[in-house]
């Protein structure tokens, strides 16, 4: 093992730091929501058009021709 000096344990320690606050943020981002509160993109199979749409359980209706088209899942 190389000697680790005391200004890269601070960096490394403060690296950490800043992930756990990340993860922390996101699991409650995601408990309140999370990606389900952002709108899912659609794609009509009928008449092709692309459209925004919440994300709902089904399917969304298309705002041009009325046909319900699940999210698109990348
Ligand atoms: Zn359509």
């Amino acid at each position: 093992m190389f000697p680790l000096s005391t200004g890269m344990a601070v960096l490394a320690g403060l690296s950490l730091g800043v992930l756990g606050v990340l993860w922390v943020f996101y699991e409650r981002w995601e408990r309140r929501g999370g990606s389900a509160a952002r709108p899912a993109a659609h794609h009509c199979v009928r008449c092709d058009a692309v459209y925004g749409a919440p994300r709902a359980g089904g399917g969304t209706r298309c705002p041009r021709c009325g046909h319900p088209n699940p999210p698109l899942r990348f």
